[in-house]
């Protein structure tokens, strides 16, 4: 299925559009990620203090929690411009080489997906994060010589979903590395509120409860889930987003009580119903059910071990007995391993 076409993907879509209109603007606007923002906080007043660039950042986490977000945050913190670029976007070491030369003393340059940055990319990037300096080669053979070009102090702030897959001379260059968590639904309540009062929509508080509690601790899902909501309001009710409004949306998107569609369902069902409980791999799982290993590991899988349903082991993904029980599927217990088995 298309990403763009799953209301609950963290990952974003078109229609996400005038969620910039929606981010946070500074630290305090930022909702929940206490550990993050308090130490966001005393990274951006030393520097202030020193009057130095702040050290380069990596945010690293599943799709839709506020990476981007905090990047931008940082950047109006510090009054410094903000160039943003993503890791498949630098092609060549060149591209890199002119990003890197219009920097100017204290730029931001974000780089989403920075672990998909080429090998050639990331040569250029070691020396210019840790020397601020750009090694460009000029000629070829013999003939060719190396000249150093000295670069302004600048920042790179980088955003992965995917820590494990950056080279780790890459990730020793980042000075520090925050791991986004999942969010509380308090939390993901407040985001939504904010987001309606800017949207100028009138919404009761239970149904920013009920919608946060199916946003899978994720902004951007929220966010979705609330336009989806008011689309609704509008079309079939009086523009309110009331409790049975929102009620009724969601059972029209299929998202259940906590957040699951069709798509994690079937993850699960596939894993209980064809591979007995598991374990099965990422691979055999995607191909039963045409979907691309990446996006289930990505996108899916994260929420679904957060919740407890999918354990992750080296040979492969088991449902367990949490996962039975919210689909509805009688289980027993095999001796053998003590692991659920269909009855
Ligand atoms: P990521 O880069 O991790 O994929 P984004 O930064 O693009 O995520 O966040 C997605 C959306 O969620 C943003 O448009 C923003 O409006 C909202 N959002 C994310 N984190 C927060 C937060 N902590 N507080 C308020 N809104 C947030």
């Amino acid at each position: 299925m298309s990403q763009d076409r799953r209301v609950v993907s963290g990952q974003p879509k078109k229609s996400d559009r005038d969620n910039i209109a929606l981010r946070p603007q500074r630290l305090a606007d930022v909702v929940g990620q206490d550990r993050v923002r308090e130490n966001l906080s005393i990274i951006i007043d030393a520097a202030a203090a020193r009057e130095e660039a702040i050290d380069h950042i990596l945010f690293y986490g599943p799709p839709g929690l506020g990476k981007t977000s905090l990047a931008y945050v940082i950047a109006n913190e510090v009054g410094a411009n903000i160039r943003v670029t993503a890791g498949p976007a630098i092609e060549r070491a060149g591209d890199l080489a002119a990003i890197l030369t219009h920097l100017k003393m204290g730029d931001i340059l974000f780089i989403d997906e920075v672990h998909r940055l080429g090998k050639a990319v990331e040569e250029i990037l070691y020396p210019a994060m840790e020397d601020f300096v750009l090694d460009i080669v000029i000629g070829k053979g013999p003939a060719a010589k190396t000249l150093r070009l000295n670069l302004p102090r600048f920042t790179v702030i980088g955003a992965t979903t995917r820590l494990a897959l950056l080279a780790s001379p890459l990730r020793d260059r980042f000075g520090a590395r925050f791991r986004l968590d999942f969010y509380e639904p308090e939390a993901i309540e407040r985001i939504v509120l904010r987001a309606a009062q800017l949207l100028n929509v009138e919404i009761r508080a239970e149904a920013a409860v009920e919608i946060a509690r199916r946003a899978r601790g994720t902004p951007r899902v929220g966010l979705r889930l609330l336009r989806r909501v008011r689309d609704y309001a509008e079309a079939r009710a009086d523009g309110v987003i009331t409790m049975p409004v929102t009620q009724e949306a969601l059972k029209l998107m299929e998202i259940d009580h906590l957040g699951l569609d069709d798509i994690d369902r079937r993850i699960l069902t596939t894993i209980i119903e064809k591979f007995n409980g598991g374990p099965v791999g990422l691979d055999t799982i995607g191909a039963s059910i045409s979907e691309d290993s990446a996006t289930i590991m990505d996108v899916y899988e994260p929420y679904l071990i957060q919740l407890g349903f999918i354990d992750r082991t080296p040979r492969g993904r088991t449902c367990t007995m949490h996962a039975y029980h919210h689909l509805g599927i009688d289980y027993t217990e095999d001796p053998a391993d003590g692991r659920q088995r269909l009855l």
